[in-house]
């Protein structure tokens, strides 16, 4: 038994926990960290996926072209087109539209070899934005009609003049070999973060978009109906929230995020960290404690209640970290699963 043990508390902030992050995380920590004490740590835990979403750090003011209710109306205006024309330049004054469909929570993607010799070849992914014309030419192949409520605002790029949108295409498998076609693919968010380079702030920055617009549809998907009086929902302000249609209920409700905590419980005197692991787990797969913060609950309690349910040790010192965004699904054992 670990007793006195000191801990280091990474606190998430997460829609969502996933064994498969933890699995990450300690793996990192393993690889780079000697657990002797605390001082001796040398992870690169600044570096955060999912965070720093470069287009929706500042949320343009009502009045502005790009703000989700101008937007809204400008892409009510372009999806109101006549299909000849949707592949006419925006009017002007209108902002650039790109789109970015998922499907099953999977976003649409490319990748690209850059490097000017074999040696020198480094394979990278990037988003597969799509055109609103395009994106509506596709889906009508398969026989529908692409509306503005389907479509989710992300945010902006003030110096490009682009609004960025998110679309659920899970249920029209035809797209898959249309798309296919033009180079892309749908890839499971783990995969992009994988295979992105850490230190590339602008990779960085699409995979922060990914998660955020992934997240945004989930909860889209899993609010179809109001919890106070049942009936149907429907979007407003551009996707960025939702509200009853009954009139005589009209409850607005908002994204959700669940807090999760995930903690690295070590022991200094005796040089070892605890882990923890799940039968379904592979072979060899072990994993940090976490658990999500129940209501009434502080950081530090929910550290301490979970790791003593989990494992029945009482902690010591309790050291936050940091937290970030994570766009799983609403359960701490499916994020990423099918
Ligand atoms: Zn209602």
């Amino acid at each position: 038994m670990v007793n006195r043990a000191a801990m280091l508390s990474v606190s998430l902030f997460f829609s969502s926990s996933s064994s498969s992050h933890l699995l990450f995380l300690s793996k990192t920590l393993t690889k780079r960290t000697c657990f002797s004490s605390l001082a001796t740590m040398s992870i690169n835990l600044n570096a955060h996926a999912f965070a720093g979403n470069p287009i929706r750090s500042k949320t343009p003011k009502a009045h502005d072209p790009l703000s989700p209710s101008s937007a809204f109306q400008s892409l009510k205006t372009h999806l109101l087109q006549n299909p000849e024309t949707t592949s006419l330049p925006p009017p002007p004054k209108s902002p650039l539209f790109k789109v970015l469909p998922f499907r099953k929570g999977r976003p649409l993607a490319s990748s690209s070899i850059t490097g000017n010799n074999d040696d020198d070849d480094v394979p990278s992914w990037h988003l597969g934005w799509i055109s609103l014309p395009d994106c509506k030419n596709f889906l009508g192949k398969c026989g529908v009609d692409l509306t503005e409520d389907s479509l989710v605002y992300l945010g902006s790029k003030v110096e490009d003049d682009v609004v960025y949108w998110a679309v659920d295409v899970s249920g029209e498998s035809r797209l898959v070999p249309e798309l296919g076609d033009k180079q892309f693919c749908f890839v499971e968010l783990r995969t992009l973060m994988v295979a992105t380079d850490w230190s590339d702030s602008i990779a960085m920055g699409e995979l922060a978009i990914a998660g955020h617009a992934r997240a945004l549809l989930e909860w889209h998907n899993l609010s179809r109906f109001c919890g106070h009086c049942g009936e149907k929902t429907i979007p407003k302000e551009a996707g960025r929230r939702k509200q009853c249609s009954n009139e005589s209920c009209k409850k607005r409700i908002y994204p959700r995020v669940d807090p999760v905590v995930i903690m690295l419980v070590i022991d200094r005197e005796n040089d070892r960290a605890l882990l923890g692991r799940q039968s379904r787990f592979v072979p060899r797969m072990w994993s940090c404690l976490a658990g999500f913060i129940e209501p009434g609950e502080s950081l530090e309690e929910a550290v301490r209640r979970e790791t003593y349910e989990e494992a029945g040790i009482e902690v010591g010192e309790v050291v936050y970290h940091s937290s970030q965004p994570w766009p799983g699904k609403h359960s701490s054992n499916d994020c990423f699963e099918e």
